[in-house]
Parts: structure tokens; C-alpha cells; sequence
């Protein structure tokens, strides 16, 4: 076993600290990964405080991890010592349903193990990214390709897929106008990750603060939200919106700006339940949808594209001491684009 430094959540109220966890023995198709970045996502805010229910403590959130592979297994493949390496909020599944057979592992019927909150090969309940090093059965590491600097490719392992992922399954596309609900983590890469898809792209946000940021990453629009008159002006004109918001929104007022036919793919996962009117439906045949992060195969694709396209996120790096300011300043809205911590600093 290695121990390793980490930070963790160690109830819902305190504020992250230092400690020390076991990372397993490898097995023989196991990569273990020396980590260089780990993203801070709203999801690690929302699991370490226990708002989608109790979190097993002490847990050590992030699964936005980019690294570098110290060690392999004897029966390892794909991967050598050296290769930069990548993992998401993943780390196995069953393999054997029909969903994990399509490549659509997020949706393992058996229940995927998540990076951090699951139970782990060992038995042992799996943790995250804030820390040094982790242990990660081959299939379940993404190769992070050469045109992306580490610290800007880890937000891509979650924020990325999570919003790729949707934009493809609806085509996102030239000719398709796409909005983006909230520009944070996940927004500001829906914004990039759309643009270079060649759709037309709106971003609604609280304030028209980050609108110079906005049009700067691709979007060809920027409205406020706290503006009543948007909602007028932009009623029934888009194909497809994809919420990226942490908190409850009035779901009616955004599906009246699809147009026939439009799907508002929800992927912020707030604490309470969001309602919908079926009159918001009705009257132009639009759907309200959900989507969940990404499979294996497509998270390997959109790394990909992105190097293809030269995008990687918009990062602030930090060092591990300042993450409970930086979870302070994501609840404000305040984050440009993503927290990403340098994992020498645990
Ligand atoms: P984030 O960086 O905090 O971004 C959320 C953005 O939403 C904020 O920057 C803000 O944008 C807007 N917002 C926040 N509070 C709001 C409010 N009260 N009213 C209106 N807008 C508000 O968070 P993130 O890391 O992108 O994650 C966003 C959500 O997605 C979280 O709930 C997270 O758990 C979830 N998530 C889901 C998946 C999935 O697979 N479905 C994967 C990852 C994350 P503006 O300032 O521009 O308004
Ligand atoms: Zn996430
Ligand atoms: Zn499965």
C-alpha cells in the first residue's frame, strides 16, 4: 500500500484539511498515476457538505485529474511509465450490461464506482484527486494528448465531458443555436466545446460581468438573465439549451426560449427538486432533459477534439491550502473559469 498526502472533507460544516490516505497495492491491470492537477467541481462542493446526501467521512473529493503514470501492472497495455494520463469521475464499472457494452459506463445498471464516494476494488471506499497519487484499473485512464498543458486539460475530465457529451447527443452543430445557462466551470467549457461544434452560440448569466470573457471563448451572444426583457426578446429561439446552473432555477421561463422541437438538457445537479409546467412543453413539442458526465470512449474523443481545436479550460491554479477560499468563491459565482490545484502543494 502507499500513503499519500490528500486533503479531506471531514464532516459537512468544516472546512477541508491535510491528512493521509492508502492508495491500493497495484494490480496487474492497474496504472498508478502521480498527480500533477486536480479541478475543483461544483459536484466536490456539493458532496463534501452532504447536499445530495450524507457523505461517508472523512472523503477526499476531485475528479478532474490530470497526471503522469509513475508505475503499471504486469497485464497493463495501453499505458507506460511517463504517459500523461487523465481520470474523471470514473474508475470502473460492471462491463458486462447492455449500457456498459455502448460504451455509456455512466450508466452502468450494476452502479459505476465513482472516483470519490464509491466502493473501490479493495473493498474500500474509493478516493478522489486532492492528492498526490491514485490507483486506477487501466480501462478507466484517458490519454491526455501532447497539445494540452496538464493544468488546463484536468476541468476537461468532468466540466468537459459533461457538457460535450450533451452537445453531441443533440448535435450541436453548425446552424443549431445553443444556449448555456451559467458560465462557471462547466459553462465556459459548453461555450468553447459549442463554438468549435460551429453552432451559434448565447450564453444567459446572472450579470453581464464575464460577457467580455464570453465572446472572448466563442459565444456569439451574451445576455443577463437578472433582465427581465430577455426573456421576451429571446422567446422560442433556441434548439438547444443546456443548464449548467448548481442552484434552483424556474425551469418555465427558460423552456419558453426553445423553439419547436428544442431540448433544455439539464446538467447542474441542485439540492432541491426543479418543477416544470407541462403548458411549458405543450404548445412547441420541447423536451426537458438530463445528461450524466460521459462514457469512457466519448471522454477519450473529446479530449481529442480538443486538442484538434486548441482549447483546454480557463484556469486559476491554486495551492492546496487555498482550497476552502476557492470553494467560498465558486459558491459566489466568482470563479474565472475553474480552480485547479497544484497537487505538489497537498
Ligand atoms: P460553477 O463553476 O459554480 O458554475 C455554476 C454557474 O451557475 C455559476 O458560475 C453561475 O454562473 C451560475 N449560478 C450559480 N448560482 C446561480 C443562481 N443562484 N442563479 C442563477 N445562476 C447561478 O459550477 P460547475 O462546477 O460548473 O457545476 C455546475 C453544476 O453542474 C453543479 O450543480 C454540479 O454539481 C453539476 N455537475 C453535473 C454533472 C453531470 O454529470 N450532470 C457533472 C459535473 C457537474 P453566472 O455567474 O454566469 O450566472
Ligand atoms: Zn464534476
Ligand atoms: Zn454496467
Amino acid at each position: 500500500m502507499l500513503t499519500v498526502n490528500a486533503y479531506a472533507a471531514t464532516s459537512a460544516t468544516e472546512p477541508l484539511a491535510p491528512t493521509t490516505i492508502e492508495r491500493r497495492d497495484l494490480g496487474p491491470d492497474d496504472v498508478l498515476i502521480d498527480i500533477r492537477f486536480s479541478g475543483i467541481c461544483h459536484s466536490d462542493i456539493h458532496t463534501a457538505r452532504s447536499e445530495w446526501g450524507p457523505a461517508r467521512y472523512p472523503i477526499v473529493v476531485g475528479h478532474e485529474i490530470a497526471g503522469v503514470v509513475r508505475e503499471v501492472g504486469s497485464a497493463v497495455t495501453k499505458f507506460a511509465v511517463g504517459d500523461r494520463v487523465g481520470v474523471g469521475c470514473l474508475v470502473d464499472s460492471c462491463r458486462e450490461c447492455d449500457n456498459c457494452r455502448k460504451g455509456l459506463e455512466q450508466y452502468c445498471r450494476n452502479g459505476s464506482t465513482g472516483t470519490y464516494g464509491g466502493v473501490g476494488r479493495d473493498g474500500e471506499p474509493t478516493q478522489g484527486g486532492y492528492s498526490q497519487a491514485i490507483v486506477v484499473t487501466e480501462d478507466f485512464v484517458l490519454r491526455i494528448p501532447d497539445g494540452i498543458e496538464l493544468d488546463a486539460a484536468a476541468p476537461l475530465l468532468c466540466a468537459g465531458i459533461t457538457t460535450y457529451s450533451p452537445l453531441r447527443h443533440w448535435n450541436a452543430g453548425p446552424g443549431r443555436r445553443v444556449a448555456v445557462i451559467g458560465m462557471g466551470g462547466l459553462g465556459h467549457m459548453a461555450v468553447k466545446l459549442a463554438h468549435a461544434m460551429g453552432a451559434e452560440v448565447t450564453v444567459l448569466s446572472q450579470s453581464l460581468k464575464k460577457r467580455e470573457d464570453g465572446l472572448r471563448l466563442g459565444a456569439d451572444h451574451y445576455y443577463a438573465t437578472s433582465d427581465e426583457d430577455t426573456f421576451t426578446t429571446l422567446a422560442g429561439s433556441f434548439d438547444l439549451i443546456i443548464n449548467t446552473v448548481s442552484a434552483t432555477l424556474d425551469m418555465d421561463a427558460y423552456l419558453r426560449l426553445l423553439a419547436v422541437d428544442g431540448t433544455l438538457v439539464n446538467v447542474g445537479a441542485p439540492e432541491k427538486p426543479l418543477s416544470v409546467h407541462a403548458f411549458s412543453l405543450i404548445p412547441a413539442r420541447r423536451s426537458f432533459a438530463g445528461s450524466n458526465i460521459g462514457g469512457i470512449a466519448e471522454t477519450q474523443e473529446m479530449l481529442d477534439f480538443c486538442a484538434e481545436h486548441g482549447l483546454g479550460a480557463e484556469i486559476e491554479v491554486i495551492p492546496a491550502e487555498k482550497i476552502n477560499e476557492a470553494y467560498e468563491r465558486v459558491l459566489a459565482s466568482d470563479v474565472r473559469y475553474r480552480f485547479v490545484i497544484d497537487a505538489s502543494t497537498f
